[in-house]
């Protein structure tokens, strides 16, 4: 149903004025927590700050001068084809096309700590998602793109606002080639995942003569 006005959304999304129907979401929400994107979240080959290489131990990239092997910035995940959530609250900046690494996108969040993007490499949006779209948190918005036997998510937090190198699946150890040292702005996806979850429902405290008791266990 509310994908229905996407079209118009995308249109009006940067725009600063009112929406004219409460059915078009123009402005994303607050990102006050944060999800993981896929149902399961079980490492694949590389994690945050491991040299970049396929799982065979091919390396992707290195420094010209230094021969020094990139660190990715992300983390990767095993999965097959399913769909992808979005992470949090936010609207999609980016989507880009690299012919070895498929679909690319980010989304932008506002948190009450300020800007995070998080960034999703090896998916192909859906229809009707594109730059502007505003997006839920769970709400599916992209699929895992087939790559075969290399097939996996790379999931990526970024902590501030967009610049060109929101979109590097690694960094270079120490500057180089015109790139910053990692982590530059990235963080460790899992922990901040899972140190931005929802809090579960807190349970019912049952009040005696004094109230003060703990929950039971
Ligand atoms: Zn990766």
């Amino acid at each position: 149903m509310i994908r229905a006005a996407s079209t118009i959304a995308i249109a009006m999304a940067w725009a600063w004025f009112t929406p004219v129907a409460d059915t078009i979401r123009t402005e994303a929400q607050p990102a006050d927590y944060f999800q993981f994107p896929l149902p399961s979240w079980e490492p694949h080959c590389l994690g945050f700050g491991s040299e970049w290489r396929y799982c065979n131990g091919t390396v992707l990239r290195r420094c010209s001068a230094t021969g020094a092997v990139w660190l990715h910035t992300g983390v990767d995940i095993k999965t097959g084809i399913q769909p992808v959530m979005a992470a949090a609250n936010g609207v999609i900046i980016g989507y880009i096309v690299d012919p070895t690494f498929r679909g690319g996108v980010l989304i932008r969040h506002q948190t009450p700590d300020g800007v995070v993007i998080t960034q999703y490499w090896h998916v192909w949006p859906r229809s009707g998602y594109a730059v502007g779209t505003v997006v839920t948190r769970g709400e599916v918005f992209a699929d895992i793109a087939d790559m075969g036997s290399r097939t996996h998510f790379h999931f990526a937090v970024f902590s501030g606002d967009y610049d060109s190198h929101t979109w590097n699946g690694a960094l270079p150890p120490a500057r180089c080639d015109g790139f910053p040292a990692f982590p530059y702005q990235f963080v460790d996806p899992t922990a901040f995942v899972q140190a931005h979850l929802e809090p579960a429902p807190a349970k019912v405290v049952r009040h005696g003569g004094h109230g003060l008791q703990d929950v039971d266990p």
